[in-house]
């Protein structure tokens, strides 16, 4: 996709498209995706892919799955607890951990990123703040220029807390802010103020850091266009560098606190989808790139230069600068991405503990891809990434035709190049305007494991 401009498609045209592409599709920050991955991928397999993960740097991810409240649209892995006694036992079991893939991995070896997410990682004091960095930093010394990003909560995050960040060396904060209109946080249960936000903000470059995030979310409840158009001027004013734009995904057969509202109080597919694109064009009057799916950068930052190189990769975290390292994760429920395996620890904190304690990894579930598997997830980043298909690009990676690999690829195609999805340019493909918001319907044509689209068990959200 690079740094051109997106223009806006015709809304006319995409209300004619949702009734079709509207259907519940993969995120692929994985790919085969989590749902495909085998519980008889354990321990065993996971030392073994530790093992044959040399001659890569390392990414580490930690996460901290505790929150004081819940936040009803949450999707993610978390623990609701006010009880901070929780901390300590938990950072015993992280160093259990990182002393066990250290060995695993055979010798020390430096990190080039380091993401603590959550849950709510400021749930921990500055003190614990650091002794989580020291277990970390002895068993994988950051390189110089190392990336080191957290996600805070503004609500439960003090400047303290950032002090002993910046004293680590972490250098990006990620806050969580969603929406700032108040009957759209009562309605998802996270009442957060504006200056809550700015003076974490402020905090954060006072001290150093060198790139502030904000994660927003489109499709909440009660959210029209008028009112996010007035948070993403808020946000605006705050000049963040970088920009998540999250789909709201309610899945309620996995989330069962999302039924603290109606679906009728959500905005429909093509409310959303116009939300969406009135906050880019906002973003864009105001010099943000829109890069991948759902993230906009400034042109001083690293995410906006790795589009402009073609470096930019997707993974659990969303879009990333650095290509070709290991992600080595760490905490329950954790995913670790190691060249050609994904790996999953157990989702309770408790049985995590447990586990590490009695001497063993708490690997729970996981996946060594194929040949095959590492082509068609190549081919499903390119798309996510660079927003293309290259054959030329494809055979200098495999040295292999892609007609080989999946002859049936132009007929799978050409019903999207037939509905303005793509471009063809000989035999290869660039994804439209209209076809970078359906790009999930786009990569699922590569998906080998795509279940039965008539099961009464969905497995993922829907793609608008
Ligand atoms: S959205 Fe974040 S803060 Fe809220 S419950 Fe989920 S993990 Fe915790």
């Amino acid at each position: 996709m690079g740094n051109t401009a997106f223009e806006i498609p015709d809304l006319n045209r995409i209300h004619e498209l949702i009734p079709k592409y509207d259907r519940p599709g993969p995120r692929y920050t994985s790919y085969p995706t989590a749902p495909v991955w085998t519980d008889e991928f354990g321990e065993a397999e996971f030392v073994d892919a530790l093992g044959r993960a040399v001659n890569r740097d390392l990414s580490l991810y930690v996460h901290i799955p505790f929150c004081e409240r819940l936040c009803s649209f949450c999707a993610c892995n978390r623990v609701i607890t006010q009880d901070h006694n929780v901390a300590d036992p938990y950072l015993d079991a992280l160093e259990i951990e990182a002393d066990r893939v250290a060995n695993a991995i055979g010798g020390t070896r430096k990190s080039v990123q380091l993401a603590i997410g959550g849950g709510t990682p400021t749930f921990l004091t500055p003190s614990e703040l650091s002794r989580m960095c020291t277990i970390l930093d002895s068993r994988f010394p950051p390189d110089a220029d190392a990336e080191r990003s957290i996600e805070i909560d503004p609500r439960v995050t003090s400047r303290e807390q950032l002090a002993a960040l910046a004293e680590h060396g972490f250098n990006r904060v990620s806050l969580g802010v969603q929406d700032f209109n108040p009957k759209v946080q009562k309605a998802i249960n996270r009442v957060q103020s504006i200056e809550q936000t700015a003076q974490l903000t402020q905090d954060a470059r006072e001290l150093g850091f060198r790139s502030v995030n904000f994660d927003l979310i489109y499709g909440l409840p009660f959210q029209s266009l008028a009112s996010f158009s007035d948070t993403v001027d808020r946000v605006l004013e705050l000049r963040p560098e970088r920009i998540a734009l999250y789909s709201y995904a309610h899945v309620t057969w996995i989330q069962k606190s999302q039924r603290g509202f109606e679906k009728k109080d959500l905005p429909d597919a093509e409310r959303k989808l116009a939300i969406m694109l009135q906050a880019i064009q906002q973003f864009q009057a105001k010099g943000y790139q829109f890069l991948g799916l759902d993230h906009f950068a400034l042109p001083n930052d690293d995410l906006y230069a790795a589009a402009e190189s073609g470096t930019l990769r997707r993974n659990f975290m969303g879009y990333t600068t650095r290509a070709g390292v290991n992600l080595v994760a760490f905490g329950a429920s954790a995913i670790s991405e190691l060249g050609d395996a994904y790996a999953q620890s157990v989702r309770a904190p408790k049985d995590w503990q447990d586990k590490l304690e009695r001497g063993e990894l708490a690997t729970m579930r996981g996946w060594r891809l194929s040949d095959d598997d590492l082509r068609r997830k190549w081919l499903i980043q390119e798309l996510m990434c660079q927003g293309e298909i290259n054959h030329q690009n494809y055979y200098d990676r495999f040295n292999e035709d892609l007609s080989v690999r999946i002859p049936e690829l132009a007929g799978q195609l050409s019903p999207l190049v037939e509905d303005g999805l793509l471009i063809q340019a000989g035999r290869d493909y660039r994804l439209t305007a209209a076809g970078r918001l359906f790009s999930r319907i786009v990569a699922m044509v590569f998906d080998a494991y795509l279940p039965d689209p008539n099961s009464d068990r969905p497995l993922f959200s829907r793609t608008v």
